[in-house]
């Protein structure tokens, strides 16, 4: 199980980091105030990462970073800062800081940091769940390969358009993480193009099942998340 210790002091926040967190695959642990997350650290773990706030009413965000730190050198540890500013940076990598994420942030942003820490944190343990370092990314029947940006099915190549192939490998990247079509089209268009923005990842979404699903209007793989966008996975 991925383990995630969430510190922040505001609830809405905190609530949110939760809610994405949780959809992504993980499992949380949570704590309002830096005493209560020094506590909570210690009596678990398992904990892969700490996501820590740095504004805090007792001690602060940097205060249980060095503390988790000095007991622990493993854990992957984010800081949410208000604002990344250069001392913060500082402050933060010399208490033991790995990443950072400033506020305010979207749940892409969030999941994708915390994910990219959680692999480097699995390549240090050496565990053998860590994902693979190679170019092939595998759910099922499917193999992505990010290098020759081939996809296939049951051994079957796959053909592809550029920007299919970006959705694939964002849904494969991120398997069991619901992204909103904001979120999909941000990633995979950016920001410059302009248009209906929902109904670009629609059709694109709608083109992508027809070549991968068994049956595309019962799609087993590109799951809608209705009222929200869409999420990669048949479990
Ligand atoms: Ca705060």
């Amino acid at each position: 199980m991925k383990k995630v210790l969430v510190l922040e002091d505001e609830k809405s926040i905190r609530d949110f980091v939760v809610l994405n967190l949780s959809r992504a695959g993980y499992d949380i642990v949570e704590a309002d105030t830096g005493e209560r997350a020094l506590e909570l650290f210690d009596a678990t773990p398992d904990i892969d990462i700490a996501v820590l706030d740095v504004m805090l009413p007792g001690i602060d965000g940097f205060e249980v970073c060095k503390s988790i730190r000095a007991s622990n050198q493993k854990v992957g540890i984010i800081m949410l800062t208000a604002k990344v500013q250069e001392t913060d940076k500082v402050t933060g990598l010399m208490n033991g800081a790995d990443d950072y994420v400033a506020k305010p942030f979207s749940p892409l942003e969030l999941i994708v940091r915390v994910d990219s820490l959680y692999r480097r944190v699995q390549m240090m343990k050496g565990e053998k769940d860590a994902p693979k370092t190679s170019d092939e990314l595998e759910y099922g029947p499917f193999v992505l390969n990010t290098k020759s940006r081939r996809l296939t099915k049951n051994g079957r190549k796959v053909e592809l358009t550029q920007v299919e192939y970006q959705l694939i490998k964002l849904f494969m990247e991120h398997t069991g993480s619901a992204f909103s079509r904001e979120e999909i089209f941000k990633n995979v268009w950016g920001d410059s193009f302009s248009g209906d923005k929902h109904k670009i990842v629609d059709v694109n979404v709608r083109r992508l099942r027809l070549k991968i699903e068994d049956d595309a209007s019962v799609p087993e793989y590109i799951q809608t998340v209705w009222g929200f966008g869409y999420r990669w996975g048949n479990e």
